[in-house]
């Protein structure tokens, strides 16, 4: 009896499955393989020749398929942009943290209307390239009303989402930043929590020290939020130390490391979620990204999209980023912008295909998945499915 509602897609090149049981290697390829899908989820994974009958069939021609891209570290709700900022920084001038006040004061002035609008046309560029699951930061208000505004904002797009009042101390508490720390982890929190899922903080010289920081986490903690950090970004802290202790989720960026940090996140359950885009956008050097995976820690790559240091929705571009100047393989490159991200974000049914995982794939318009990195800048997601629906592509 074919099952109601399924489909299949058949003629399948190459499956990355990211399930070492189903294929080969560490991505769990399968050869001319066939995934069904029904109600959502992915049904059943194996060779094309064994696939059951089903109502309808997509035949992909030969092409390769890879699992949606989880994308866990973005600041996508905001206003105005940054060019100058960038063309600046491209002739020679550094990047500080304090950029970020331009974005805040665009971001308060705009329509919650406006707001949405923007977050709904970046949300359909992403899921465009491929990717299915989106984490989406607040940050932009540093206010309660305006913090809360920004996590509605994003219930548009995502369910991944995080509370960032401690991204940069406001003007308005320039002289009382003990008394800004003390509204983040108190009223702002407070209204926050029930919008989000998860707490993070800025880590940085210009941004929040490291007690600071663990004032807002212990804060977000005992809200019943998961703990998300950015940390060593542009100099060395011990914020990597204090991700771990906490039992972080993820601690991000991971750009300026000292043996213990690698040591610390090898021994704990954070993943280091590292964002290229950043680097390459502010000519800045890269994560240390081999040591990392060498000791054994988890690595993620994410866009870390925001209009100052990284305006990119490109997880293939991350992936290339990755492969050229990070030295991953294109095969760790892919699994670390699937299953890390997962990984990044505490998910099980995301980032992989396998039976009772969620439909959300990536046909591309290439006959293997390394493509995505030996063909940089070439749109290649040919067809994108999420939650069991065809959402965006050509195919
Ligand atoms: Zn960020």
């Amino acid at each position: 009896m074919p099952a109601q509602g399924a489909f299949v897609l058949s003629g399948i090149g190459r499956l990355v499955t990211n399930d070492p049981e189903l294929g080969a290697g560490v991505l769990g390829e399968l050869a001319d393989a066939a995934v069904v899908v029904q109600d959502g989820r992915v049904a059943w994974v194996g060779a094309s020749s064994d696939a059951p009958a089903v109502d309808r069939l997509i035949d992909v021609g030969g092409r390769a398929v890879v699992p949606g891209f989880v994308d866990a570290h973005t600041h996508l709700v905001f206003a105005g942009e940054r060019v100058e900022e960038f063309e600046a920084r491209m002739a020679g001038q550094p990047w500080s943290a304090g950029g970020i006040a331009a974005t805040v004061g665009a971001t308060r002035a705009a329509s919650k209307e406006e707001l949405i609008r923007r977050v709904e046309h970046l949300g359909s560029e992403l899921l465009s390239q491929g990717t299915t699951t989106v984490e989406v930061k607040s940050g932009y208000g540093l206010d309660v009303a305006h913090e809360v505004r920004l996590l509605e904002v994003a219930r548009t797009v995502t369910e991944e989402r995080t509370f960032l009042g401690a991204h940069v101390v406001p003007p308005e508490f320039a002289h009382d930043r003990d008394g800004y720390v003390r509204l983040v982890a108190g009223a702002m929190l407070e209204e926050a929590a029930p919008l989000a899922r998860w707490v993070d903080a800025f880590c940085e010289a210009g941004a929040f020290d490291v007690e600071e920081c663990r004032t807002v986490l212990l804060a977000g903690a005992a809200h019943g939020l998961g703990l998300r950090l950015h940390a060593n970004q542009l100099g060395w802290s011990p914020g990597i130390q204090l991700a771990c202790e906490l039992g972080a989720a993820s601690v991000d960026h991971c750009t300026h490391l000292r043996p213990a940090d690698i040591d610390a996140l090898a021994s704990s359950g954070t993943v280091a979620t590292l964002v290229p885009g950043a680097e390459f956008s502010t000519r800045s050097p890269y994560a240390p990204a081999r040591s990392l995976l060498d000791a054994g820690v988890t690595v993620a790559l994410a866009t870390d999209c925001n209009p100052g240091t990284s305006y990119t929705t490109s997880m293939p571009f991350v992936i290339a980023l990755a492969v050229r100047e990070l030295h991953l393989s294109p095969a760790e490159a892919l699994w670390a912008a699937t299953a890390g991200g997962a990984a990044s974000l505490r998910r099980n049914d995301v980032g992989r295909l396998r039976p009772g995982a969620r439909a959300d794939l990536v046909v591309l318009d290439a006959p293997h998945p390394a493509h995505l990195a030996y063909r940089p800048g070439v749109p290649l997601a040919w067809l994108v499915v999420k939650d069991g629906k065809v959402v965006a592509g050509s195919g």
